[in-house]
């Protein structure tokens, strides 16, 4: 399904000339200022799908054209920071980039895509000096020395790429001030306007393939366009301990598993910063006893503690500064000693002896 929505009236009349429209869905999610891109929605592609493109027969882009579109897909496939398709060249891809005159693109635009979820995609660019009601066409990579307005061939198939991945265009502050959190733009600029040359995914996109993809791993971190809830959980075993004998506290870290997290509710989050706090029962003040471990299994945290008394223990993961999850506190655990034998404790009685 492909309808066309044209772009044509802005308040910065500057920006008129700078339009550049695209093949997008009628439907796409409606995204607040400065979240992550709206999706399209036909969906995601499989996780890792690799996508295989080949040059269109009898439309082939010229020989820097080739070069910019090629380093597009290295860009996509370096950015993604998840589990995104990927985008690869050969020969004998199956899905055809065109160029030239017989684009199929809206009469505005400088380039479009089609996709057809889980089959494949299509783009075309327009030619140089392709003549718009705006202006002629200027691909900056058809020049030795790019000239001021032209357009970089690499970051307007990076936008294309974005959309075949399900991206549709990001939402900016009246003020643009984050236009460079997306290179998925309704506008794209020229050189040499900010912007103009990004050569990868903006946060806000990597948000959405995160979203849309899931993570490479348990240790990536979430982007910081995302603005993710984790729940930290804290056990102690045993619950009950000798004096001098030690527990092991564990605490899990886990996405929060909100439905609108999509791929991301509930993943274990792993390789982060989680402190252990300890202090005597009912005392009001707590103290750092450490950093804890990795454990076992992707998202837990461990640490060992000898008991001299009964002492209660939480978790503490800090929001970090450079991702888009927060910080969550783990509920109170409590640990008592006694000088019982084990098998001799109550269960939930304290120190007492049975
Ligand atoms: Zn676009």
């Amino acid at each position: 399904m492909t309808s066309r929505r044209w772009l044509l009236s802005h308040p910065a009349a500057h920006r008129i000339a700078l339009a550049m429209l695209l093949l997008l869905s009628p439907v796409a999610a409606v995204a607040t200022a400065h979240g992550p891109d709206p999706s399209l929605s036909s969906g995601p592609f499989g996780q890792n799908q690799d996508l295989t493109f080949r040059w269109r027969s009898g439309s082939e882009p010229t020989s820097a054209i080739k070069t910019a579109i090629q380093a597009a897909a290295t860009d996509a496939n370096a950015s993604r920071a998840s589990r995104a398709a990927t985008f690869t060249y050969s020969a004998a891809g199956a899905n055809p980039i065109g160029y030239g005159s017989g684009a199929t693109c809206g009469v505005n635009g400088l380039a479009c895509f089609t996709r057809d979820v889980p089959n494949g995609f299509t783009i075309w660019l327009r030619e140089q000096s392709h003549v718009f009601d705006w202006g002629t066409l200027k691909w900056c990579q058809s020049y030795t020395s790019a000239p001021n307005g032209c357009y970089d061939a690499e970051t307007i198939t990076l936008d294309e790429l974005g959309h075949v991945e399900g991206l549709d265009h990001h939402v900016d502050y009246a003020s643009d001030s984050d236009y460079e959190d997306a290179v998925v733009q309704t506008y794209s600029r020229t050189k040499p306007s900010t912007g103009w040359n990004q050569h990868a995914f903006g946060r806000c996109d990597v948000a959405t393939l995160q979203l849309q993809y899931d993570m490479s791993s348990w240790t990536s971190r979430y982007s910081a366009c995302l603005d993710l809830s984790t729940v930290l959980t804290l056990s102690a075993s045993p619950g009950g301990v000798p004096v001098g004998g030690t527990t092991t506290l564990t605490a899990a870290l886990t996405v929060v598993d909100y439905d609108t997290y999509l791929r991301l509710g509930g993943n274990p989050v792993a390789g982060r910063v989680v402190t252990l706090q300890r202090r005597a029962p009912g005392a009001t003040t707590w103290t750092s006893v450490g950093t804890m471990n990795a454990g076992s299994t992707a998202g837990t945290y461990v640490f060992v503690q000898t008991l001299t008394s009964d002492a209660e223990f939480r978790a503490v993961f800090a929001t970090p500064a450079t991702e888009g999850i927060n910080g969550d506190t783990s509920p109170i655990v409590g640990v008592f000693t006694s000088t019982c034998a084990a098998a001799a404790r109550t269960p939930g009685r304290g120190s007492q002896c049975l």
